[in-house]
């Protein structure tokens, strides 16, 4: 039912109204809050109204003015508007009604400097700022996302056990926590978005494999990955790859996957993620690769140039134990996976401490378990893993991780060197092999590397059996100097 207009009597409010935000308020009021709404145009709000009104209790407001009136104090108001100069003139709507105390929520995929820039401007007006990631697209924002509210502990207060309340609930568990100050929030969801951009891509690789290295049809891949579904890749991404596979295009007949253009888009979150990690100085292999992957795929004047004309010298895959092969695949890719989510965790890692945010990663894992894109039964298992040692240095390094490394990685090994062979691309399972073998090694070549830039540019090196740091004169006698 909707009333008119009262003062100060709505739980919350939700200002942007297109699907993201109708769906969220409808949450909200269908867990008994008294929702405020708005939308920059009146249209949206009416139609929310008229259509779900049934759903709980809304107070539409056509103003700004009028919409923050509506709010019990201290206020809350959700923003839920086109990410960017959307979500500032709004703030600043909102702002110029709100008084010291009250509350505002960015639940859009806003990047987290703008993030920490709103909260440093809000902050001076005695206003909370929230950044809060939200995962799960329109379905989640209706029936429970997983939820990631960064700003300050006063304001989750006031504001969590709602947004707990209409998240999506693993074993009675909320996939909401407090996450950290400032931008941690947008920041964790722009990490977990990363993630789902290389889970992604590896899942692609696998159907790739098993396509080439056993002629299997779309529909046949789809059986396989509804099995492996039922095991440790439990996850809806698996889930709904299988679905996909299995669908046929009602127009032609053909398996749906070979109707769409193999061209992958984005928005920008994974970009965001690499770029990011580089200013870190975090090694996000999985991430990049399936970035670029998405790059690749859409080089077309590249591709055009580079399709008939590259030689491949590939062999022609003769897999003679289907079983085996399928069951190789499936551990590369669980392997390939962990890799994946531990590079994503170093990540929130190193931004934590540089930002001085305090992230719980157990927790991280604890809430990507229901409600978001990337929802998986491994994710109890990262979440041991930090309660097994808070101050894990390496996902992988956990005792389950290696435990699932020393299953796998011979399998791992088998198939890149057979998909290298026969000239199927792999970027992500490979790389992650890589940096697998890499972060293991007793040696890395980095020393070389050490060598050159000091030879070329004095940039100096350390010993491994010295303290102190080096030069060698190397247009001169070649003799060694001691840096002061
Ligand atoms: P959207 O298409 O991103 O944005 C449309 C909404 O923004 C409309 O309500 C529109 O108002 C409003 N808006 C745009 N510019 C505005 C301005 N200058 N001032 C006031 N309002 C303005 O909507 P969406 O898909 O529901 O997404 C909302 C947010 O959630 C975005 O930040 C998006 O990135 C994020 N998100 C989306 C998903 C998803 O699956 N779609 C998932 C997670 C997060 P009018 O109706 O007046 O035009």
């Amino acid at each position: 039912m909707a009333s008119e207009q009262p003062v100060g009597t709505a739980d919350i409010g939700v200002t942007g109204l297109a699907v993201m935000g109708s769906n969220l308020a409808r949450n909200f009021a269908r867990h008994g809050y008294t929702v405020a709404v708005h939308n920059r145009s009146y249209g949206k709000t009416e139609k929310l109204v008229a259509e779900h009104g049934d759903d709980g209790t809304f107070v539409p407001s056509e103003s700004v003015e009028d919409f923050v009136a509506s709010l019990s104090k201290p206020r809350v108001a959700v923003i839920m508007v086109k990410a960017g100069a959307g979500t500032d003139a709004v703030i600043d709507q909102l702002a110029e009604h709100m008084e010291p105390g009250d509350i505002i929520v960015d639940a859009g995929n806003a990047h987290f400097p703008d993030t920490i820039r709103r909260e440093n401007a809000l902050r001076e007006k005695g206003l909370h700022f929230v950044g809060s990631g939200v995962s799960g697209g329109e379905e989640g924002a209706l029936n429970g996302p997983s939820i990631m509210p960064g700003g300050t502990r006063e304001s989750y207060d006031r504001l969590g056990p709602m947004l707990e309340d209409i998240s999506a609930k693993v074993d009675g568990v909320p996939c909401c926590t407090y996450i950290g100050p400032d931008g941690a929030g947008h920041f964790v969801k722009m990490v977990h978005n990363g993630i789902e951009y290389a889970d992604m891509q590896l899942i692609a690789e696998a159907y790739d494999l098993l396509r080439h290295g056993l002629g299997a049809s779309a529909a046949e891949i789809g059986d396989i990955f509804e099995e492996w579904n039922a095991g440790d890749l439990e996850s809806f991404l698996i889930e709904i790859s299988a679905e996909v596979l299995k669908h046929t295009d009602p127009q032609t007949g053909k398996a749906f996957v070979d109707i769409i253009l193999d061209r992958a888009e984005q928005k920008g979150t994974g970009r965001w993620t690499v770029q990011n990690a580089l200013d870190l100085g975090v090694p996000v292999t999985g991430i990049a690769e399936a970035t670029f992957a998405r790059a690749l795929s859409g080089s077309v004047p590249q591709r055009e140039a580079a399709r008939g004309t590259l030689p491949a010298h590939a062999g022609k895959w003769d897999v003679t134990d289907r079983d085996a092969f399928i069951e190789d695949v499936r551990l590369a890719l669980y392997a390939s996976k962990v890799v994946a989510y531990s590079q994503g965790f170093d990540q929130i890692t190193a931004a934590s401490e540089e930002n001085g945010w305090g992230i719980d990663r157990g927790a991280m894992a604890r809430i990507w378990r229901g409600g978001c894109i990337i929802r998986a039964r491994f994710l109890n298992r990262i979440t041991e893993a930090y309660e097994r040692t808070p101050e894990l240095p390496l996902l992988l390094a956990d005792e389950f991780f290696t435990d699932v490394m020393d299953k796998g990685v011979t399998a791992w090994r088998s198939i890149v060197s057979q998909a290298a062979l026969n000239g199927v691309p792999t970027p992500v399972f490979a790389s992650s092999l890589s940096y697998y073998d890499g972060i293991r090694a007793e040696r890395l070549p980095a020393a070389l590397i050490q060598g050159q830039r000091d030879f070329f540019g004095a940039h100096t090196y350390q010993r491994v059996d010295a303290e102190g740091t080096f030069h060698t004169l190397w247009s001169a006698d070649r003799s060694e100097e001691k840096q002061a």
